[in-house]
C-alpha cells in the first residue's frame, strides 16, 4: 500500500506536492496530509489475454480508489503503454479534488491497464475489458466506485464494463459505469461533455481577459476525444486554432485549421500529420506557438522547466490530467500566464457522468439540451467562484482549486469522524 520504501514517479510527485501546498496554506497537521495522501484501497492484478493468435499474453491493470469521504469513488479507465500503479494513484487523487471541486458528491479512483490498443483487435480489447473487469468486480459497483472512459477507452469499453458486472451479479447494472453508449443508457451529451467544458472554460477566460473569442488564436495538443471536440467548439464560437497536434505529430494553417478536413483525415489516416491545407509543425514547436490560449489535451507532463520559458500563449487550459509539472506551472505563474488547472477545465467529463449516474439510478432521460444547460452552469460557476477565490487570496488559480478541494474533502472527513 505504500509508497514510502520508493521515490514516486515524478506524476505521482506532482500529485503529492500540489497537495502539499494545499496542507500548507490550510495549516492541517501531518495526520490530515497523510489521510488525504493516501489511497484509501488499491488492487493490481494480472489479466491473463488469449491473442487472436492463440498465444497467452499476461497484461497488468490496476484500480486506485484514493478517497470515499463525500461518496463513492469516481473515475476513468485508462489504456495505455504508461499505466502503472504511480500514474493511477496520481490521477485518482486529481479524480477526488475535481469532484471535490465541482461539488460532485464522488471521491476519486481511476484504473488503468498497461497496453497499446493499437496493437489489439477489437476482440482481444474486449477480452481484456471484460477480465478486467471481473478482476476489479469485488471493489467496483454503483454505490462503490464507477467507471468511465480515459485515454484509450470508449462507450465500448464501457459496455464491455457494465455487461460484465451485470451479468456477474445476474441483472443489469447500467449505473456501473458511466460513458456508456446512449442506447444503454449512456447520457446525451457525455461524449462531448469534457471537450464542451474546456471550451466553455476558454471562452470565460476570454472574457476575462477582454478577449474578444472572433479575434483570439489558440493551439490545442492532442486531437482524441478532448481534443477534437475542443478544436470545433472553439471554431465554432470563432476562435481561429492554428496548430493541432496528436502523437504522431502537428500541423499548422495561420489562418486557421479546417475541423471537417482534420476529422476526415484522421478517419481516414488515423493521424492529422498530413492533413491537406496544413503545414507541417514540429511536435515541440506546438506548445510555444505564438497564440492566445493553449489546450494541452493529451497526457501528463508535457509543460516542463525545458519549455515552459518558451509557451506565448498567456492563457493555458488544461483539457488533460497533470500536464504542467510543478516547476512549469512556477515559470508560467511567474511569467503572469494564467494556467486554468485541470480538475477545474476538464471537470466537463465527470460532470455528465454525475448526470448519468442520476439518470440511470432514475431510469428518467434527460434531452441534450437540459444536459449542456446543467453543464456549463456548473463550469461557469465554479470558475466565477475559482477566479474570485484567486483574486481574494492573491493566489494561482491552481493553488484556490486545490485549497478550495482539499478542505471540502477534510470537512467531509472531519464531519464522518475516523472509525474506529
Ligand atoms: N476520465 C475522465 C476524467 O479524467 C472522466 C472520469 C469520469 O467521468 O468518471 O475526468
Amino acid at each position: 500500500m505504500s509508497t514510502a520504501s520508493s521515490e514516486p514517479s515524478p506524476v505521482l510527485a506532482n500529485a503529492h506536492a500540489q497537495l502539499a501546498k494545499a496542507i500548507e496554506t490550510l495549516g492541517y497537521d501531518e495526520g490530515m496530509h497523510e489521510t488525504l495522501k493516501s489511497p484509501r484501497r488499491e488492487m493490481s492484478v494480472s489479466i491473463p489475454l488469449r491473442r487472436d493468435s492463440g498465444e497467452i499474453e499476461v497484461l497488468h491493470g490496476h484500480r486506485v480508489q484514493h478517497n470515499f469521504s463525500r461518496g463513492p469513488a469516481k473515475g476513468g479507465t485508462r489504456f495505455a503503454p504508461t499505466v502503472d500503479l504511480d500514474e493511477v494513484r496520481a490521477l485518482a487523487m486529481w479524480m477526488t479534488w475535481k469532484c471535490a471541486l465541482l461539488d460532485v458528491p464522488y471521491g476519486g479512483a481511476k484504473g488503468g491497464v498497461a497496453i497499446d490498443p493499437r496493437d489489439y483487435s477489437q476482440a482481444e480489447l474486449e477480452r481484456v475489458t471484460r477480465r478486467y473487469t471481473s478482476e476489479i468486480m469485488p471493489i467496483i459497483g454503483p454505490d462503490k466506485d464507477i467507471p468511465a472512459p480515459d485515454v484509450g477507452t470508449d462507450e465500448n469499453t464501457m459496455a464491455w464494463m457494465m455487461d460484465t458486472y451485470s451479468v456477474s451479479v445476474g441483472h443489469t447494472v447500467p449505473e456501473v459505469v458511466t460513458g456508456k453508449p446512449v442506447a444503454l443508457g449512456g447520457s446525451q451529451g457525455r461524449a462531448a461533455a469534457t471537450s464542451l467544458g474546456v471550451t466553455q472554460i476558454a471562452l470565460a477566460v476570454l472574457e476575462h481577459k477582454g478577449i474578444d473569442p472572433t479575434q483570439a488564436t489558440a493551439a490545442v495538443q492532442g486531437f482524441g476525444k478532448v481534443g477534437a471536440g475542443t478544436v470545433e467548439f472553439l471554431a465554432n464560437a470563432g476562435v481561429k486554432v492554428l496548430g493541432v497536434g496528436d502523437q504522431y505529430g502537428a500541423v499548422q494553417n495561420e489562418d486557421g485549421l479546417d475541423f471537417s478536413a482534420l476529422q476526415k483525415h484522421v478517419a481516414e489516416t488515423g493521424s492529422v500529420v498530413d492533413c491537406p491545407g496544413t503545414e507541417k509543425l514540429e511536435a515541440a514547436d506546438l506548445l510555444t506557438m505564438d497564440v492566445d490560449l493553449l489546450v494541452p489535451a493529451a497526457v501528463e507532463g508535457v509543460l516542463t522547466e525545458d519549455n515552459a520559458a518558451d509557451v506565448k500563449a498567456r492563457i493555458i487550459v488544461e483539457g488533460a490530467n497533470g500536464p504542467t509539472t510543478g516547476e512549469a506551472d512556477r515559470i508560467l505563474n511567474e511569467a503572469g500566464v494564467m494556467v486554468v488547472p485541470d480538475i477545474l477545465a476538464n471537470a466537463g467529463g465527470v460532470i455528465v457522468s454525475y448526470f448519468e449516474w442520476v439518470q440511470g439510478g432514475q431510469a428518467y432521460w434527460w434531452t441534450l439540451d437540459e444536459v449542456n444547460e446543467k453543464l456549463e452552469k456548473r463550469m461557469t460557476g465554479a470558475w466565477n467562484r475559482l477566479i474570485a477565490t484567486a483574486q481574494k487570496h492573491g493566489t494561482s488559480l491552481r493553488e484556490a482549486a486545490m485549497v478550495t478541494a482539499v478542505e471540502r474533502v477534510a470537512e467531509a472527513h472531519v464531519l464522518r469522524g475516523l472509525y474506529p
